[in-house]
């Protein structure tokens, strides 16, 4: 049968196929250690799981509203008032299945063809996906290690032109494990100010953040950056809840609306008694939960990093949040290791996993190629051995 062109034109997601391949091996035997996890490792907290099967027994298994219950909308816009500084309406909330739904609705919402993306490197798989598929073009803005691979307000302002219709943050980063503080933040809203430039601010790691790291939303920061931003967050990675597809929009009505339009006809709601999950998920148990993962990944990305860093060639910021370390391992290309050049960080990562079983993520994909991403959501025990055999691999 014939495959669209669009489709075609769609490559496997990078994070996938890493994990398919580790998988792949484990299956013939083979002792892999995975850093190729997007997923936190941690199960979904009893208290969540405990209202999705109260609701399913009371009968909460048919349609909702496309975007989510109201109980459920009012709730985030509950949780968004009081965390975030922001004032929606649960009109101005849509929930979505899952966060990479949110991304490529939104962007089906507000983009046409002609229209460009400012997207800073490096940025998650989905982005160019998702704005390629929107009809839109992708306008890559290269940054610096010297400045943690941040945008800064020059090189954003130098991308502007007549056709940018939107730029997208995403902060706590994926893959760069970096925060934006609120006063960066504040300098990229002030470049945009008197542009016609929409924002999607991915906020999704929001809650995973270390050391003495502060997480703005960039709504919150003035009435303009509030007028221009669609917020998105969800439960995948705060409540360990990737299963579940869970996520939501917040912005003006008149996306919103949009985007329920398209959702409507797409997928309608999320799954049902799920949204009375997310509800309970949001109580008053949520702090706690969410401080016990917290604090486990802090204790892992911290000693990741430390551990790179020992490695000879490689360089590795520590993460300040989500839970990636994302080390430049470039001055080890160009060497033959057990006979096999390493030309780039696909080589990297291929023969990493091949001789030494490690599975990494290549850079490539996320738009560096000097780095690879390592995921923290795994056990400590993992994280020993494997920069253990990163390290004997690249001595050889
Ligand atoms: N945004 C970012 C930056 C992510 O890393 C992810 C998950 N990898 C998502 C959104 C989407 O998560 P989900 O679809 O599980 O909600």
């Amino acid at each position: 049968m014939k495959v669209s062109k669009r489709a075609q034109d769609v490559p496997t997601s990078a994070t996938i196929a890493v994990t398919a391949r580790a998988m792949q091996l484990k299956a013939q035997g083979v002792d892999v250690i995975g850093f190729g996890a997007g997923a936190p490792d941690f199960d979904t907290p009893d208290y969540i799981k405990d209202a999705a099967i109260e609701a399913l027994k009371a009968g909460k298994t048919k349609y909702t509203p496309a975007g989510g219950i109201i109980e459920l909308r009012q709730a985030i816009a509950d949780k968004l008032k009081k965390e975030n500084g922001l004032d929606y309406t649960p009109e101005q909330i849509i929930v979505n299945i899952g966060g990479k739904h949110s991304v490529y609705e939104s962007m089906q919402a507000v983009l046409d063809p002609g229209d460009e993306v400012i997207l800073p490197a490096p940025y998650w798989v989905t982005y160019p996906e998702t704005i390629k598929l929107a009809g839109a073009m992708s306008k890559i803005i290269q940054t610096d290690k010297a400045n943690n691979y941040k945008i800064t307000p020059q090189r954003l302002k130098d991308a502007i032109t007549d056709k940018t219709a939107l730029l997208l943050i995403n902060s706590p980063n994926n893959p760069g494990g970096f925060t934006y503080t609120p006063e960066e933040l504040k300098d990229i809203a002030k470049v945009l100010e008197g542009t016609r430039v929409m924002v999607i601010s991915d906020e999704i790691y929001e809650k995973l953040i270390y050391g003495d790291t502060k997480f703005v939303s960039f709504a919150s920061l003035s009435e303009d950056a509030y007028n221009r931003t669609l917020t998105l967050n969800g439960f995948s990675k705060a409540f360990s809840m990737t299963g579940w597809r869970l996520a939501y929009t917040a912005g003006p009505v008149d996306v919103i609306k949009a985007m329920g339009r398209l959702q409507s006809h797409m997928t309608q709601n999320t799954v049902t008694f799920g949204q009375y999950a997310a509800i309970a998920a949001l109580g008053e148990q949520a702090a706690g939960a969410i401080e016990k993962m917290r604090l486990e990944f802090e204790r892992r990305g911290k000693y990741m990093a430390e551990q790179l860093n020992s490695i000879e060639g490689i360089e590795c910021t520590e993460a300040t949040g989500a839970f990636y370390c994302f080390p430049d391992v470039s001055s080890h290309y160009g060497r033959n290791i057990n006979d096999t050049k390493i030309n780039g960080s696909m080589d990297f990562a291929k023969v990493l996993l091949e001789q030494a079983n490690v599975a990494l993520v290549p850079g490539l994909p996320f738009g560096c190629d000097n780095n690879v991403r390592l995921s923290f959501a795994c056990s400590f025990e993992q994280i020993e051995e494997g920069l253990d055999r990163l390290e004997k691999w690249l001595k050889q």
